[in-house]
């Protein structure tokens, strides 16, 4: 008998530090605490009438049997449609897999590309399940720092710095969860010509695609022209941001067909394909909900200035703007070393503690986003209660011993 009843995989997982912070402020709002989340990275806003249109049309013509692997015909076919209506990118439906949700395509493809020891290099600070999907498939995660004051910007020289033999993926995430930050394109362009001039692919996670803000501009990599962008590029995406559709677990890969064939033959053995009703509502989103997309992008605009205002006259805040995402991230390492309340503020993890036992708000720790000096307020929740919850923060920070000037 082994030792462990646990194997040595799980043990060594953290669990998602976003989705666990997110079930304890749910737990606490049953148990009647007056909680405001900003934990979780979620929409507000309800699905998209045409997206539950496509789902009632599923069930009424019985379309609830084993899906193809790959995903649906007509969900394959909405996204391509998209592309090419987007940029003029054309494809055909062995080159797209829908998954049950982006998350589970971006395990997919590590699974499918990393042996042990391979090496996937991203910006930090990064969303928490980057780490850890890329070591439950063997591989190396090579976080590249970035700074608040750049705007965290990456520099394409500090990846090349980072790549090296093994280096397997360029992981790129613009807007980025946790930081809001887009990488301007030409930027994209730069960085996507280091990964394909040595072979390495480019996993990019565009789930925040629709979300930007002030006229910043998203470049796909997709669009990206280069002799070796069919083999080596691949796009992430899904419904749960841009639809609101979090909950129907509904994301895709878009890319060369043997490693969507590859990783489709990792889904066959473990998911099989995604919820077929699931699927006719991301079909229906993808073709006709772009009104809806446009309204939620114009609330969380506004939702952003309001956000960062807030915690800008917070003594000792420093905010940086992003323009994307839904995402706050402010530095408040002013406060660490302070006492609050009698409880030690050591770092974020600690300072998230007491915000959530003194203010009854929940802001995830920058720790788990490779970033200490930071805690990450999403905007995806109600205006006024999202100013509430920056005014009990900013009184419960009024409070810490020694106290932080402006
Ligand atoms: N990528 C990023 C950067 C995210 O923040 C999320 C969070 N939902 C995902 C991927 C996965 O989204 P989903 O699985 O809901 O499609
Ligand atoms: N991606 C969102 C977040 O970062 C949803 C939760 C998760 O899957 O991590 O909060």
């Amino acid at each position: 008998m082994p030792t462990h009843r646990l194997s040595q995989r799980v043990r060594a997982l953290p669990a998602s530090q976003t989705l666990a912070l997110a079930a304890r402020a749910k737990a606490l709002k049953a148990e009647g605490q007056p909680i405001i989340d900003y934990s979780v990275g979620e929409p507000d806003f309800d699905t998209p009438a045409v997206a539950l249109e496509g789902a009632r049309e599923a069930i009424a013509r019985g379309d609830t049997h084993y899906p193809p692997v790959p995903g649906t015909l007509a969900l394959r076919k909405a996204v391509l449609a998209d592309l090419e209506r987007r940029f003029a990118w054309r494809g055909t439906p062995e080159q797209v897999l829908v998954s049950t949700g982006a998350k589970h395509t971006l395990y997919n493809l590590f699974q499918a590309l990393l042996d042990p020891g391979d090496e996937v290099v991203f910006a930090s600070p990064y969303w928490v399940s980057y780490p850890a999907m890329i070591e439950l498939a063997g591989g190396r995660a090579i976080p590249v720092p970035t700074r608040a004051e750049d705007g965290f910007r990456i520099d394409p020289a500090a990846v090349e710095g980072a790549m090296g033999a093994r280096t397997k993926i360029l992981l790129l995430n613009s807007p980025s969860n946790p930081t809001g930050a887009v990488t301007p394109p030409e930027e994209v362009e730069a960085l996507c010509r280091l990964a394909f001039d040595r072979g390495v692919f480019v996993v990019s996670d565009e789930i925040y695609r629709e979300l930007v803000f002030d006229g910043a501009v998203h470049r796909g990599v997709l669009e990206v022209q280069h002799p070796r962008a069919a083999e080596l590029a691949l796009l992430v995406d899904g419904v749960s941001k841009a639809y609101a559709m979090t909950g129907w677990r509904i994301g895709w890969a878009v890319g060369p067909k043997d490693v969507l064939a590859a990783a489709s033959k990792i889904q066959s053995q473990s998911t099989s394909g995604a919820c077929t009703i699931a699927q006719a509502a991301a079909a229906a989103a993808v073709a006709g909900a772009g009104a809806d997309t446009a309204r939620m992008r114009d609330a969380f605009a506004r939702r952003r200035e309001q956000l960062v205002a807030a915690l800008e006259r917070i003594p000792g805040v420093k905010v940086p703007r992003a323009q994307g995402a839904f995402y706050a991230f402010p530095d408040l390492s002013a406060y660490y070393g302070s006492t609050i309340d009698g409880a030690a503020v050591t770092g974020s993890e600690s300072l998230s503690e007491v915000l959530l036992e003194k203010a009854h708000v929940a802001a995830v720790a920058g720790a788990g986003f490779g970033a200490d000096a930071h805690l990450r307020f999403s905007y995806a929740l109600d205006d006024r209660l999202m100013l509430e919850g920056i005014e009990r923060v900013a009184g419960v920070l009024a409070r810490a011993t020694p106290g932080v000037r402006a």
